[in-house]
């Protein structure tokens, strides 16, 4: 699960953001402390911050690293602890200056989703409801009056810094703070914002536990929603039983599905496919179903608990992306056939553009996934499938659509379809060469 908190300076994003992270056992990320990082390079460089080159230039000397040291993050500028350097003045006036240059937004984002990508965290920003994480599964828009808010960082500054703290005036914090509001919230690239779905929190008045405290309830709400149905599991638990007696399943490579929506896209040989990739995989899969199946109403009931999803005749309507679209944004896995239709004789045939189309609008990873024996098992042409074949499903790693961003939409596309077929071309070769074996 994802937390993202954004919201101006001096709210109390980075108290409350750890004090969330400890309580729920989250891992903990600020991403004001990377630009910062960044800045602080810049300044050891002494080069002109206008100048977008030299500022470009510094990016390959940019190392950087977040170690837990006694329980407390240490940040890491080129192996030099920078935990308190990156706080000073200094900093802090050219940060948004820096912060607004896209080609640097683009790196940073790209090193925070990875971040994101396999651990429950809590993320704390200007743009990780927006940007980094439009699919958060919680976001929270904290505000407080800008007095509040300076107030707050002047105490802040003379607890960190008190051999300075004659340096820097309360006025002086106050209009830093109203200037950096304003270059953050006008600048073209990821301004600071309220996502559309996130909680707004006014922490004017209230304490930082207060407001721990009420994101804590929305976690729980979120997470119950998220829960897996008591139906599914029972089914899948009884599904899984039938394929370990009776075709000896044999699951591989389950550590390289992420917690966040995903695309699971595999082969297609049999019937048996889609039960077995959803016994395989620990989380719950979303699937498409043709609306035909949905007529008889039990059995409609049956497969609408098991997360079936009714689409239309054509692969590529609208209704049809609709309905895709949706169950990823709500942080869900979905299940497709990139190859369309099960291949005749069981073997790899090419996959369709579609799936390209939908993890690079969604911004969802696709997860290359071989299932090995269905075909023997239960062949296309055959009523009933022929017990005690062995079959295996295996899940490799998973692509990431941030490698394409950078290519023009047809190209991403075409190349995402590539990558994802060689994947599971890649995953038969290793499973006929190193596990059947
Ligand atoms: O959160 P903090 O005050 O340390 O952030 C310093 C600056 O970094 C912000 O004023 C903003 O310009 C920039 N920033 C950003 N996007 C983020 C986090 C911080 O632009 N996600």
């Amino acid at each position: 699960m994802i937390i993202a908190i954004d919201g101006p300076a001096g709210t109390g994003k980075s108290t409350v953001a750890k004090s969330l992270a400890k309580r729920l056992n989250f891992f903990y990320f600020d991403t004001g402390a990377m630009y910062r990082a960044f800045s602080l390079l810049c300044l050891n460089h002494a080069i002109d911050i206008d100048n977008e080159e030299q500022v470009k230039k510094l990016l390959d000397n940019f190392n950087y690293d977040i170690k837990d040291l006694n329980g407390e993050k240490h940040y890491f500028l080129n192996k030099e602890d920078v935990t308190q350097s990156i706080r000073t003045p200094e900093v802090t006036s050219i940060v948004s200056k820096i912060a607004s240059y896209p080609f640097l937004r683009e790196e940073l984002v790209k090193i925070q989703r990875k971040f994101g990508e396999k651990e429950d965290a809590v993320f704390e920003g200007r743009d990780m409801g927006t940007v980094v994480f439009p699919n958060a599964e919680v976001k929270i828009f904290l505000t407080a009056n800008p007095e509040v808010r300076a107030e707050r960082r002047y105490k802040e500054f003379q607890e960190k810094f008190p051999e300075k703290s004659s340096t820097l005036s309360l006025n002086q914090i106050l209009e830093d703070i109203q200037k950096r509001d304003h270059t953050d919230a006008t600048r073209e690239v990821s301004p600071l914002k309220q996502a559309s779905d996130a909680h707004l929190i006014d922490t004017s008045q209230i304490s930082a536990n207060e407001v721990v405290d009420c994101i804590i309830l929305k976690v729980r709400d979120v997470k119950k929603k998220l829960k897996r149905s008591l139906f599914y599991k029972v089914i899948r638990f009884i599904a899984k039983c039938f394929f370990k007696l009776f075709f000896r399943l044999k699951v591989y490579g389950v550590e390289n599905i992420p917690k966040r929506s995903c695309i699971i896209a595999s082969n297609h040989a049999s019937f048996f496919d889609p039960p077995l990739i959803a016994v395989s995989c620990p989380y719950e899969i979303h699937f498409l179903a043709r609306s035909s199946l949905f007529k008889n109403r039990m059995f409609s009931w049956l497969i609408k608990k098991l997360n079936a999803h009714p689409i239309g005749m054509k692969a590529n309507d609208r209704k049809t992306f609709k309905v895709i679209f949706s169950i990823l944004r709500k942080n869900q896995k979905l299940l497709i056939f990139p190859e369309g239709a099960r291949s005749k004789k069981g073997e790899l045939t090419p996959i369709k553009s579609g799936i390209g189309f939908i993890a690079l609008k969604s911004g969802a990873s696709i997860v290359p996934t071989y299932v090995d024996g269905t075909y023997e098992a239960w062949p296309r042409n055959k009523k009933f499938p022929s017990f005690f074949q062995k079959v295996s499903c295996m899940f490799g790693a998973p692509i990431s659509m941030e490698d394409y961003k950078h290519l023009e939409k047809e190209e991403a596309i075409q190349a995402v379809v590539e990558k994802t077929e060689k994947s599971i071309k890649e995953l038969q070769q290793h499973f006929k060469n190193k596990i059947k074996k």
